[in-house]
């Protein structure tokens, strides 16, 4: 009995302890995490929900544009305080992706190129699969397209990422702009540590 029991036991757990220790799993359910939502859009504080708005839009339409068409639109999760922040697992970063279910940004990461930057991570996921675009890809040539594309305007920025933009510009102007997606390099332990 008490076996029986047990594995009904462990399989409910199992996603509460996910809820709980893994924080960015929460984006696949803001509302419980105190978020307000309209459509895909997610804020912490309905008074900048049109804000949060503006910056979603434009962010899907220049990604569409500029870099390549997102075949389904992620949710977009945006803190407005350092409590959410923390709910949401933020330590020093601004934004970060989660696969292809949604983008959660910091109190921090409002300025439009993190929108920008989450939604080419999301591109990659979406053109690469999940595991393709973070396995067997150089760093420099993921990040490096993210900060590149997104317009990032910190120059220079603090490294690495500096040398993966830079890395990426490089090697985009020798593969041009039509072969984004069909040169992508693959990793090479000799290369991973931000060198083309
Ligand atoms: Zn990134």
């Amino acid at each position: 009995m008490r076996r029986r029991l047990l594995l009904p036991l462990t399989l409910l757990a199992i996603p509460a302890l996910s809820w709980a220790f893994f924080k960015p799993m929460r984006v696949l359910a803001p509302q419980l995490a105190g978020q307000t939502c309209v459509d895909a859009v997610c804020v912490d504080d309905p008074s900048r929900l049109p804000q949060a708005e503006a910056i979603y839009r434009d962010a899907l339409a220049f990604v569409n544009l500029q870099v390549g068409q997102i075949a389904s639109p992620p949710r977009v999760v945006l803190c407005s305080t350092v409590a959410c922040s923390q709910r949401f697992g933020f330590t020093d970063n601004g934004a970060y992706t989660v696969g292809v279910s949604g983008i959660v940004i910091s109190h921090r990461g409002w300025a439009p190129y993190f929108a920008r930057h989450e939604m080419i991570h999301h591109l990659q996921n979406e053109r690469l699969g999940v595991f393709g675009a973070w396995l067997g890809r150089p760093t420099w040539w993921r990040e490096g397209m993210a900060y590149s594309l997104s317009l990032e305007e910190r120059r220079p920025l603090p490294q690495p990422l500096q040398s993966y933009r830079s890395g990426f510009d490089q090697w985009l102007s020798r593969s041009g702009r039509d072969r984004l997606w069909t040169a992508i390099p693959r990793e090479n332990p000799a290369t991973a540590s931000g060198k083309p």
